[in-house]
C-alpha cells in the first residue's frame, strides 16, 4: 500500500510543498492529495489590489500541479482527527470534489499530514467587525471589498483600521488607486513605529502624498455601518470600514487535539512536527514555530517559505530512511508596497529589530513587485535547480515507524 500524504492548504506554504513532495518522492510508494477550498492558488499578497479594482489573473491549481501526480481535492476542511489519522471533508454545497470533476465530501485518510490551512481576519472580538467590516485577508472578503469599493462614489470614506503592514499596503493602495476617496486609517500606536527613523519618514511622507489621513494612538471599539466608535466617546465616518488588525488561524487545529500555543497554531518541533502527533506537520501561519534567532516565525510569506522547506525535507528523509537536513529558519525583513511605485524594505536583525538601513521608492517597488512574481512562479517550479531523483521508500516491512520514530 502506498503511504498516503495528505497537504491541507494551498497557498503559499502548502501549494510549494505538495509539488516539492511530488518531484522528490516516487509516485511508486507515496500518494499526495492536496485538499484545498478553491480551484485557484491565491496570491495572498495581492489581495488588497485585487480589492482595489487591479485585474489580477490567479494560477489554476490544476496547472499549478500539472506534470505531477498531485491529487487536488476541492473541498472545504472541517475537522481532524489525529488518532484516527482522517480529515473531514465539505464542499460549499457539501459534496467535494476532486480535480474538479466531484470526488464527494467526508473522510480522507492519511499516513503522514501536513497541515497549512494559513489564517484569517483576527476581529479580536470587536462588536460590529464580522457584521460591518470587510478585509482582505482572504478570497471571498477581498471580492466582496472590490465590489463595495466599486460602488462607492467619489468622496466616500474608507477607514483602515490596523498600522501593520497589511494595513499600510491596503491604505495605500486604495489611496493611490481611488484618489477621488477620502482614506483615513486608525492606528493604535505611531504609524510605522517599528520601521527604522529613516523609513518611518519616508512612509509618512508616502501617506501624505496620497492624502491619507493617519488617526495615531486611536483604538477602534465597535464598528457601524457608516461609522467606527473609538476609544474615549469619538467616532470616525467609515462608509468602508476594512479590518487589518492582525491574522487569526483557524479553529480547525485547536478542536482536534493537537497541541497548539495561544494563538491556536499548531506547535512544532524544529523540524516543522507537530510536538504532541509525529504524523502530523504544520507550516505557514498556522505553525508555531521558533525561528533561529529564538522568536516565533511571524505569520508571512517569508515564514511559509522556510517552514514548508523544513517541513519538506524532513518528512521526505524520514520516509527514506535519510538524515533529516536542517535549513535555515530566519526572518530577515519585512517588505512593504506603497501603491505601485512605492515600498519600503527594511532589515530587521536577529533580535527582530529594524535595522537603519532601508530601501525606498521605485527600485523598492520594483523589487517587491519582482518578490511577488518570484514567489507565485517558485510555487509551480518548487524543485528549480535542484536534483530530480525520485526517492523510493523502504519496502513497506521496512516502514514501520515512519512517521512514528523521532
Ligand atoms: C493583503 C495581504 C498582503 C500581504 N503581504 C505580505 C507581504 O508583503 N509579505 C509577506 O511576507 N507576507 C504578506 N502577507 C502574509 C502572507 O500572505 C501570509 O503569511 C501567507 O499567505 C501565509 O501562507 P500560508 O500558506 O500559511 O497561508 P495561505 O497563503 O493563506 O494559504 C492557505 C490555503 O488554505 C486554504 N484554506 C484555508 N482554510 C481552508 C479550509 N477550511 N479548507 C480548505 N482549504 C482551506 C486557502 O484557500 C488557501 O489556499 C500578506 C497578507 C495579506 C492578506
Amino acid at each position: 500500500m502506498k503511504h498516503r500524504i495528505v497537504v491541507l492548504g494551498a497557498g503559499y506554504a502548502g501549494a510549494f510543498a505538495a509539488g516539492n513532495l511530488a518531484r522528490r518522492l516516487s509516485p511508486a510508494d507515496t500518494e499526495i492529495t492536496v485538499v484545498n477550498a478553491v480551484p485557484d492558488f491565491v496570491e495572498r499578497m495581492r489581495l488588497h489590489q485585487l480589492a482595489a479594482g487591479r485585474d489580477i489573473a490567479f494560477r489554476r491549481l490544476t496547472d499549478v500541479f500539472a506534470g505531477t501526480e498531485v491529487r487536488l481535492r476541492l473541498a472545504r476542511v472541517t475537522g481532524v482527527d489525529p488518532e484516527r489519522r482522517t480529515v473531514t471533508l465539505a464542499g460549499e454545497d457539501g459534496t467535494g470534489g476532486e480535480n474538479g470533476r466531484g470526488g464527494g465530501a467526508g473522510e480522507l485518510a492519511y499516513d503522514t499530514l501536513l497541515y497549512a490551512l494559513g489564517s484569517s481576519v483576527a476581529d479580536h472580538g470587536v462588536p460590529g467587525v464580522a457584521e460591518h467590516a470587510f478585509d482582505v485577508t482572504g478570497l471571498a472578503s477581498a471580492l466582496r471589498l472590490r465590489e463595495r469599493l466599486a460602488g462607492l462614489g467619489a468622496g466616500g470614506s474608507v477607514l483602515v483600521v490596523g498600522e501593520g503592514l497589511t494595513g499600510i499596503e491596503a491604505a495605500t493602495e486604495f489611496a493611490e488607486t481611488r484618489p477621488d476617496l477620502s482614506v483615513a486609517l486608525a492606528a493604535r500606536g505611531q504609524l510605522g513605529a517599528w520601521l527604522s527613523p529613516k523609513a518611518r519618514r519616508h512612509l509618512r511622507q508616502a501617506f501624505d502624498r496620497l492624502g491619507i489621513t493617519v488617526h495615531e494612538h486611536t483604538v477602534v471599539e465597535a464598528v457601524e455601518p457608516e461609522r467606527a466608535f473609538t476609544a474615549g466617546g469619538g467616532s470616525l465616518p467609515a462608509d468602508v470600514t476594512v479590518w487589518s488588525a492582525g491574522f487569526a488561524v483557524h479553529p480547525i487545529a485547536a478542536a482536534s487535539g493537537l497541541e497548539v500555543a495561544a494563538t491556536g497554531q499548531i506547535v512544532v518541533d524544529r523540524t516543522m512536527r507537530s510536538v504532541s502527533h509525529p504524523d502530523v506537520y504544520a507550516a505557514g501561519d498556522c505553525a508555531y514555530a521558533i525561528g533561529d534567532n529564538g522568536r516565533p516565525l511571524p505569520m508571512s510569506c517569508a515564514s511559509a517559505g522556510v517552514t514548508n522547506m523544513q517541513a519538506t525535507a524532513a518528512i521526505v528523509a524520514r520516509l527514506t530512511g535519510a538524515a533529516i537536513p536542517t535549513t535555515a529558519l530566519a526572518y530577515h525583513g519585512n517588505h512593504i508596497s506603497l501603491g505601485r511605485r512605492d515600498a519600503i524594505f527594511q532589515m530587521v536583525d536577529g533580535e527582530a529589530r529594524s535595522k537603519s538601513w532601508f530601501l525606498g521608492g521605485r527600485t523598492a517597488a520594483r523589487l517587491k513587485a519582482g518578490v511577488l512574481g518570484a514567489a507565485a512562479w517558485g510555487i509551480a517550479h518548487p524543485t528549480f535547480g535542484l536534483p530530480k531523483r525520485k526517492h523510493r521508500l523502504p519496502a513497506p516491512a521496512d516502514r514501520a515507524g515512519v512517521g512514528v520514530a523521532a
